[in-house]
């Protein structure tokens, strides 16, 4: 497909940047191209093109009218997904699979919230004689959107997506990372008819493009996703002006494994959940949290699984891809290196023909890691998985919820009642029981607690978030 790869794109026009950043194939470590590097000024035009969607066509349509659009650019996306995949496995490194995942995943989003955007209704109050009162459920107007490298299409998916659902007007600012298939989205969303300005797309670095988008007092919502450190930075910026924030950071998030687990059925996830994307998730499971019944017998499973593991260039599609540039590399390296002391339980290894300038990591299980250590509290983001191993439910529970992280939880176990117990218990936006991600469901409501964030992104709670109530009080007497 044809887009213009070094451009932004502003009120419908595709403009060309006063400078370019390159763009890096992680599994070669060669540049392909450029992309824009947008500016505070392109942030500031991209938010008045916004505005004026709203006081124009964009704000004009009505909630049916915006729901048969995004069902449209869902349509469309689906019918590019082989391209949209490909150009994201260039960008992110990630297997050709997962990237085609990710597409479908975008236009699944469009598609969900497409059917939702006129099924969201405000409500009437019994009150005081002589009143009616009643909500009107409203957009916040111009929503900011700041974006990471890992999953850009299912990010944008699950926000822009929402955000235009509930008739805002979008700045997207992808990550400097991984910036085209936001690019390939918009070109996609225009074509299929969404209105000039309704979607402005300004790449370029969070520290330029980024904090502009996070402290303009022109944006009425800022939706962010990425790092913790970064995510209090840009609510700091937004602080400013009290604009609201949504945040999605990051994550250090356990399975627990009880002896009376059904393995077969949980092994696969064990592994797989904190090894997707090279770990590059923010919902990893980097945390295997084992009863010591069946510890032994989880790790060798787990060994083995490993020991098969390869990663390569994401268009072999081996299972797993590259870290995103040199830079993640050096801080997992850092992570790896302070494994100094802990036991491996099990590696996996680098594709022999691998290309040297990739930037490769070989997944690696470790054992027996006391839950303070760093590897057992920080988000190394990384295919590293640590085992922790545990005598009691307590026990378990104090494990899993001692990180200041709590995005997502796992648990593993035929008991009913321990389910329901752990549940409520574990400090987590999401958990699953016997199962883990629930295979992405754009459906389920998603977000952090502590320092994962705050706020809910997907399914209809991510609808509540991109609007605000507002109550109407009439007094007829
Ligand atoms: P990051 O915080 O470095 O960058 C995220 C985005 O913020 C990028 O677009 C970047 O350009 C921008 N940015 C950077 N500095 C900025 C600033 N000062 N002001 C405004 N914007 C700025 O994160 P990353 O390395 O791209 O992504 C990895 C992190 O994202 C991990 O911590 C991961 O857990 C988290 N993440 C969270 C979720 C979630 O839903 N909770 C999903 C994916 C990733």
């Amino acid at each position: 497909m044809t887009y213009p790869t070094d451009r932004l794109l502003i009120a419908g026009t595709w403009r060309p940047a006063a400078e370019t950043l390159p763009a890096e194939n992680p599994s070669t470590g060669g540049i392909e191209g450029e992309i824009a590097r947008g500016s505070a000024d392109d942030i500031a035009e991209a938010v008045d093109a916004a505005r004026q969607a709203l006081g124009g066509a964009w704000g004009r349509t009505d909630a049916t009218d915006r729901g048969r659009i995004l069902c449209r650019i869902g349509e469309a996306v689906r019918a590019r997904a082989e391209d949209l995949a490909q150009i994201e496995a260039r960008d992110v490194g990630k297997p050709l699979r997962q990237a085609r995942a990710d597409a479908l995943a975008l236009a699944r989003y469009c598609e969900f919230y497409g059917g939702a955007a006129d099924k969201i209704m405000g409500e009437t109050i019994p009150y005081r004689e002589g009143f009616t009162v009643y909500t009107l459920r409203e957009p916040h107007g111009v929503t900011g959107h700041i974006v990471p490298w890992n999953y850009p299409m299912q990010i944008i998916g699950r926000s822009v997506g929402a955000a235009l659902a509930m008739g805002n007007a979008a700045v997207l600012k992808p990550a400097e990372d991984a910036s085209r298939s936001a690019l390939a989205f918009a070109a996609i969303a225009v074509e299929a008819g969404l209105p000039p300005g309704a979607l402005n797309v300004v790449p370029g670095l969070g520290v330029e493009a980024g904090a502009a988008l996070a402290g303009h007092p022109g944006v009425d919502h800022v939706s962010f996703t990425g790092s913790s450190a970064v995510g209090a930075a840009v609510q700091m910026a937004a602080a400013r002006h009290a604009t609201p924030v949504t945040l999605e950071l990051g994550g250090k998030s356990p399975q627990i494994v009880f002896d009376d687990a059904d393995i077969e059925r949980a092994l696969p996830f064990l592994a797989d959940a904190g090894l997707q994307n090279a770990g590059q998730t923010c919902s990893a499971s980097s945390r295997l949290i084992i009863q010591r019944g069946v510890y032994e017998k989880v790790l060798d499973r787990l060994a083995a699984r490993y020991r098969g593991l390869v990663a390569g260039p994401a268009m072999d599609d081996r299972d797993l891809g590259p870290l995103i540039s040199a830079k993640q590399k050096a801080i997992v390296d850092g992570f790896i290196a302070r494994a100094a002391g802990l036991s491996v339980a099990a590696a996996g290894r680098i594709a022999d023909d691998a290309p040297a300038a990739g930037h490769y990591v070989a997944p690696l299980l470790l054992r027996d890691v006391d839950p303070s250590h760093a590897l057992a509290q920080d988000e190394i983001f990384g295919p590293v998985q640590v085992a922790i191993p545990f005598d009691t439910e307590e026990e378990a529970i104090a494990i899993a919820n001692g990180t200041p992280y709590g995005l997502v939880a796992g648990v593993w176990t035929r008991d009913g009642a321990r389910q329901l117990r752990l549940a409520r218990a574990l400090r987590a936006g999401q958990v699953f029981l016997n199962n883990y991600g629930a295979g992405g469901g754009v459906e389920l409501p998603f977000g952090g607690v502590g320092r994962s964030g705050h706020g809910r992104e997907k399914g209809f709670e991510a609808l509540y978030g991109f609007s605000a109530v507002k109550t109407v009080a009439a007094w007829h007497g």
